[in-house]
């Protein structure tokens, strides 16, 4: 096995496109070195990112915000200004493990390790970010829910990796926030992970909206439904039950030890709803 740490984004490109055999991007190791010890995968060529400057690094840009690909979930949450403008994102990657595993895993890796219930995955994908990818023929962007196409698949080609995801500009009164439902206290996968994002006008009513939710399908999901069913309403009561129903109308689970279908059909519904109520709550004093 090969190991290589580029300091350019170019010279990363070049040696994943050039290795015949597998080759891994190594951003925190937490998922990568799990998988490699227990001969889930041998790579011949590991390329850690970590040298590249832009991976490592949280700028504004277009008044948005670009958070690197390996930026860990310990560094998001030492940004304040970042945390007061998307605060669902800061702490869906701070649900991520532990303090140890937080001081290594990133967004990057929780996005390419291609599971439904990445904690991090809904939350930008309810921030509308976007993944500048970087392969032998150049950049490209794609959209958070595009880049997953289901579990351990990824829309990435031969050399591809993800550079940095870019979060949109926020208008005033806007907030996001995400939950998940595990079992154990902390240190588990999620069952059901749910993240919403929105905006609400000067008199309180809910302006855009986006709803998605994570473990629930072979992707993590971004309905569109729900988001439509309490866009237009101040989220009482009618409105909580249509987005309920709308999350849940999305959902084709596992069946598995960790929850029954309907189980996390349930949850679903909750979570979503209890997140758009914290999301409301954050947006109305943003
Ligand atoms: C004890 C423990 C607890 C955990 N708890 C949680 C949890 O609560 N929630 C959760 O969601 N996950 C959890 N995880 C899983 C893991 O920590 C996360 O998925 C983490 O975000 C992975 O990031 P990483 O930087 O460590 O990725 P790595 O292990 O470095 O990489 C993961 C995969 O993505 C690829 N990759 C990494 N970066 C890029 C990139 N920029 N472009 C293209 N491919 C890339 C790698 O090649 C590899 O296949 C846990 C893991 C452990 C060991």
């Amino acid at each position: 096995m090969r190991y290589e740490a580029p300091e350019t984004v170019e010279s990363a490109a070049a040696l994943l496109a050039g290795e015949t055999g597998e080759a891994r991007i190594l951003a925190g190791g937490t998922d990568l070195l799990v998988q490699m010890r227990s001969d889930i995968v041998e790579p011949a060529l590991i390329v850690d990112i970590k040298k590249i400057r832009e991976t490592r690094t949280v700028t504004e840009e277009k008044g948005g915000w670009r958070i690197g690909a390996a930026v860990t979930g310990a560094e998001l949450k030492e940004h304040p200004r970042l945390k007061q403008a998307w605060p669902g994102v800061v702490e869906a990657a701070n649900l991520i493990g532990s303090t140890q595993i937080q001081g290594r895993a990133t967004l990057g890796g929780n996005l390419c390790n291609g599971s439904p219930a990445a904690d991090s995955v809904p939350a930008l994908i309810t921030a509308g970010a976007v993944a500048t990818l970087a392969g032998p023929k150049g950049r490209r962007d794609l959209p958070v829910e595009d880049v997953m196409l289901g579990p351990r698949q990824l829309a990435l080609g031969k050399g591809e990796f993800v550079v940095s995801f870019l979060l949109p500009p926020r208008p005033p009164r806007s907030s996001d926030a995400y939950l998940r439902f595990i079992p154990r206290t902390e240190m588990d996968i999620a069952v059901v992970g749910a993240g919403v994002s929105l905006t609400v006008d000067a008199a309180g009513a809910i302006t855009a909206a986006r709803v998605s939710l994570g473990a629930v399908a072979p992707r993590v999901l971004l309905v569109t439904e729900a988001a439509a069913a309490i866009v237009g309403s101040r989220l009482d009561r009618p409105a909580q039950d249509r987005l309920e129903a709308a999350a849940r109308a999305a959902c084709a689970p596992i069946d598995d030890k960790r929850g029954t279908t309907e189980f996390r059909i349930q949850v679903a519904g909750v979570l979503a709803r209890r997140a758009a109520l914290i999301a409301l709550d954050r947006a109305r004093s943003a």
